[in-house]
């Protein structure tokens, strides 16, 4: 997915933007000479923008339009030291809700339908967001905010609201509350867009069930727009983006060049068309992919796999970048073994290597499994892991995600 002329265009009006406020990237691309981009070659030349580079241009740092016409901020909540502040212009305002809008299109919801809003108003781009977009399409929105579930669940049952916007573990949440109330017979939702979140095919499943509607993965990020600026379509798990408002790359977070389609790596986003905190090459630390194949539902909107991780859990064993979620997606697939396993990556004669411990029960051939196992890994990753079957109850027990992968790289 090459970067367009067109959108080569719109990258240099950005650049010019940028270096004409001077602001820490018109300052960077000033001091490497960049004036512009002709080529998608020129354009892999850019530098890369991190979070740690917005938070340095706290407050205002990143305002590149004339303050006149700024009309909002939006800010990210940091866990560690400062907050980044995104300057939003009307018409960034406006982009957003049609981008938003497109992805309640792609769902299938439609001016008829009562939005039910629970992710939280203020200064994060979650509420105010989905309602930006569901006002845009014309659909009556129900603008709850988080928490008082009895309060939910009573307006849900009145207003009969058809689309439930949360996050995953929230409408987990409400679906349990419903069933546990007895009250599902009183809900109409038929949708969900769930967004703000990685939730794994479990916990999907699960809600699937429990409320019985079709659930729509959204994505997005406050430093771009804020979540909308991409979503799966109906029956398919790969998230439509919107290339008209942002150019995505995918690259190897440990070299920085950028990756063929269809291989695994760090989401960059260069937004075409932003005034009021344009970003080039913003590194997003999101793991996916790039579908190549057009898509059965005939858009012509390119896609992206599920988010799958943060490049800080990204391994890279004999020359493949590999990270836990792609292990446990294959193991998932052998129901021979049961739902606990280990990864360990370990250096070895001056190269990684990777052993994974399954379990099964005594009914199979360990030896038989193991290599089946390894060839899944080698046919859909790319390496052969060493993989150790063992008995049920041999493997530690922990609730814990985090102590199933073990690096002994660095011991
Ligand atoms: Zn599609």
């Amino acid at each position: 997915m090459r970067i367009s002329d067109k959108q080569l265009e719109q990258v240099n009006s950005r650049i010019e933007a940028l270096v004409k406020a001077g602001s820490f990237y018109g300052k960077k691309l000033e001091e490497a000479g960049i004036k512009g981009v002709n080529s998608a070659e020129d354009f892999e030349k850019l530098p890369f923008s991190e979070k740690n580079d917005l938070r340095e241009a706290y407050p205002l740092g990143l305002m590149t339009a004339p303050e006149e016409e700024i009309v909002r901020i939006h800010s990210s909540s940091g866990t560690t030291g400062l907050p980044v502040i995104i300057p939003y212009t009307a018409k960034d305002v406006d982009d957003w809700a049609i981008q938003f809008k497109r992805c309640y299109e792609m769902a299938g919801i439609t001016n008829m339908d009562r939005i039910h809003i629970t992710p939280g108003y203020g200064l994060w781009t979650a509420g105010i967001g989905f309602q930006l977009g569901a006002e845009k399409l014309g659909a009556m929105c129900i603008p709850m905010g988080p928490g008082n579930t009895d309060k939910q669940l009573q307006f849900m049952m009145d207003m009969k609201s058809t689309v439930l916007c949360a996050t995953s573990s929230y409408a987990l949440l409400l679906a349990e509350e419903i069933e546990k109330r007895g009250i599902k017979d009183k809900i109409c939702l038929k949708k969900g867009v769930i967004g703000s979140e990685r939730w794994g095919d479990k916990m999907r499943e699960r809600i699937h069930n429990e409320l019985g509607i079709e659930l729509f993965d959204i994505y997005g990020l406050t430093e771009i727009y804020g979540p909308g600026i991409g979503i799966n379509c109906p029956g398919e798990k790969y998230m439509h983006y919107w290339d008209d408002y942002i150019y995505l790359e995918i690259i190897d977070p440990v070299t920085l060049k950028p990756l063929p389609d269809g291989e695994w790596g760090e989401i960059v986003i260069t937004t075409l068309v932003k005034e009021g905190a344009p970003l080039i090459r913003y590194r997003t630390h999101d793991l996916s992919r790039i579908i190549p194949e057009p898509c059965k539902c005939g858009s012509k909107f390119p896609r992206i796999d599920v988010i799958k991780g943060r490049t800080d859990d990204m391994m890279k064993i004999k020359g493949v970048n590999v990270f836990p979620a792609q292990i446990e997606e294959i193991l998932k697939e052998f129901h021979e073994c049961s739902s606990e396993y280990q990864i360990r990556i370990s250096h070895l004669d001056g190269r990684d290597t990777m052993r994974i411990y399954v379990e099964t029960s005594g009914e199979y051939d360990f030896n038989e499994l193991g290599e089946r196992i390894a060839a899944a890994v080698k046919s859909r990753i790319g390496f052969t892991p060493i993989v150790k079957v063992v008995e049920i109850g041999l493997l530690p027990r922990s609730e814990k995600k985090s102590k199933r992968v073990i690096d002994e790289r660095f011991d």
